[in-house]
């Protein structure tokens, strides 16, 4: 499946005739550049994560020619961006912003309507605009990634850290957007930004925060990263998760450089989380917890070892307990069964007497075990979350996708509160529903002080269309059945967008009606991103795109 040769033709985007689409790829050539806008006529790549495709999602969890672009754009500035939505409006042609598109997992750089035009950032527009090492903030283009802030962050020797989330090839703006997270204390990307430039679908700029002020001679506004708000409603989270409007620019406070040790915890039985999450609550509400830390089922172990479910089970159906069990005990951390990675920072003092604190907590737990970096071997998945926390980007999670043949992921991520009977109820859910389709279960929740990120991955084979049916039928049951008890997810594959949205539905689906307002106000052409989020413009609304 991976380069299978490409079946059909040139995806065209609906209601455009091949003509019109000709004549409309000639006009945006001519405005930015023949170069800069290729057709997808070619063979589809799932490539890997640093070769990603940005014509169709890699990890297709449809076929893989069903979420595929016609063509992609390359805009190289914020003026070349209003350029292209102002073709998109005259053409009626949907366009997909991406920054980097390696939003695996929840769709990659697929648009949701098959022929849209595809407007890939991260290209040309990956400028670092500013580092601000006395505000310890930054802006940056959407091509920035955490890596390339990293590096320039430590090329400058500046005392800051960057915050990534598992991964560091994504884009920082794009990340923060889709209102994705990190785990340093500045975890929350989205709740970190300050100030961004955007593309509104009629071809205006705007800027939020104290960036709607000028400058002094045409200057950026001094207070643009100092503050979010300004004056007026706060519209800056309209934007996230939305079509509303292209981000081209956006600010971002970051981490003053600190001591920081990272450890894990390990407990032996399967029932134990619902006390350890109830021991996270008051460690969390009072911040001696210093990050958001993540418990891991066991089973994750081998997963980022780079080895392959082959190596512990015959057959299709999932490892059984045992088999964990067996091949827990051989591993750095031993039989167990959940793993809490936590990190905390400060002086060194402080960062002891807190740690006090949490093993008096978790010692409550009978033959619960403490480990540091120090006490497992080099390769041990702790030394990357010591990493990761204390804002260096790494590619480690990558080794997942061994676990089967081509393999490729999904996530389903509610949020619950943190408690551990709420966490049970999500649990077994997710629990019942692996077991009735088959799949090895992932779980790992991130926990906060009053919410749990409780995220699944799902993991299955690209050239298997049945196992991909399986996992799409795994996600739909596991979505409906966690939001009859009041569960909902916080973000989802732009597949499930439509069906996620729809459990959203308090007072007649009052907050959709809102957003399809703002949208038709704003997009009267339909042509931001139709569908994302489960937002449609009234060009599409009810005509059978919903799935
Ligand atoms: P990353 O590579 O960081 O994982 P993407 O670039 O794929 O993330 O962005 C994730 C999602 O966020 C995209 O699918 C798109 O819907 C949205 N998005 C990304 N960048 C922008 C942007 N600059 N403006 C508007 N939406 C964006």
């Amino acid at each position: 499946p991976v380069s299978r040769p490409r079946e059909k033709p040139v995806r065209l985007p609906p209601d455009v005739s091949q003509e019109d689409f000709e004549t409309a790829v000639k006009e945006l050539r001519g405005s930015i550049g023949d170069e800069n806008v290729e057709v997808n006529d070619k063979d589809l790549v799932d490539g890997w994560y640093i070769e990603h495709p940005n014509t169709h999602d890699a990890f297709h969890i449809a076929d893989q020619e069903e979420l595929v672009s016609s063509a992609t754009v390359y805009p190289g500035s914020t003026e070349e961006v209003q350029a292209t939505v102002r073709w998109a409006n005259k053409f009626k042609i949907p366009l997909y912003p991406i920054s980097i598109g390696r939003n695996l997992g929840y769709g990659g750089a697929a648009p949701r309507v098959p022929g849209g035009v595809v407007v890939d950032l991260g290209r040309r527009m990956h400028k670092i605009l500013s580092i601000d090492a006395e505000n310890a903030s930054c802006v940056v283009e959407p091509g920035v990634t955490y890596f390339g802030l990293y590096e320039e962050i430590q090329n400058r020797k500046l005392p800051l850290w960057i915050d990534t989330p598992d991964l560091g090839g994504g884009s920082v703006l794009g990340n923060a957007i889709d209102r994705g997270v990190g785990y340093t204390p500045y975890g929350d990307h989205f709740a970190n930004h300050c100030g961004m430039e955007l593309v509104l679908p009629n071809g205006e700029v705007l800027r939020t925060g104290m960036g709607a002020m000028p400058g002094p001679d045409g200057s950026d506004n001094p207070t643009w990263q100092s503050f979010q708000h300004a004056f007026g409603p706060s519209i800056d989270g309209i934007f996230s998760q939305s079509n509303f409007g292209i981000v081209t620019k956006m600010g971002f406070h970051l981490m003053p450089e600190t001591d920081h040790q990272s450890y894990c915890f390990t407990f032996p039985h399967d029932d134990d989380f619902e006390q350890i999450v109830d021991l996270i609550r008051p460690l969390a509400q009072k911040r001696i917890l210093g990050n958001i830390p993540q418990l891991r089922h066991v089973i994750q172990e081998f997963n980022v070892t780079g080895k392959r479910k082959a190596d512990f089970h015959d057959g299709t159906g999932p490892m059984t307990r045992d088999e964990i069990r067996a091949a827990a005990s051989k591993m750095p951390l031993g039989d167990c069964s959940w793993v809490f990675y936590g990190t905390q920072y400060g002086p060194p003092e402080s960062i002891a007497a807190q740690l006090e604190v949490i093993k008096n907590e978790f010692a409550k737990i009978q033959g619960s075990r403490f480990f540091l970096p120090s006490d497992v071997p080099k390769d041990h998945y702790l030394h990357d979350r010591s990493l990761v926390c204390s804002g260096v980007p790494v590619l480690r999670e990558l080794e997942w996708l061994n676990w089967v043949p081509n393999g490729a992921h999904l996530f389903f991520s509610p949020i619950a509160p943190t408690r551990g009977k709420d966490a049970r109820t999500v649990h077994d859910v997710v629990v019942a529903a692996h077991k009735r389709h088959g799949f090895d279960l992932f779980p790992t929740l991130c926990v906060a002080g009053r919410e749990i990120h409780y995220i699944t991955n799902i993991i299955y084979d690209r050239a298997q269309p049945e196992m991909k049916a399986r996992a799409v039928r795994l996600m739909r049951e596991m979505i409906d059945e966690c939001a009859a008890k009041g569960f909902g997810e916080y973000r989802t594959h732009l597949l499930f967008a439509d069906q996620v949205a729809s459990t959203y539905n308090w007072n007649n689906s009052a907050l959709m009606r809102f957003n399809e307002t703002i949208k038709d106000v704003l997009d009267p052409n339909g042509i931001l991103a139709p569908g994302r989020n489960g937002i449609w413009p009234k060009r599409f609304k009810n005509k059978g795109w919903e799935l």
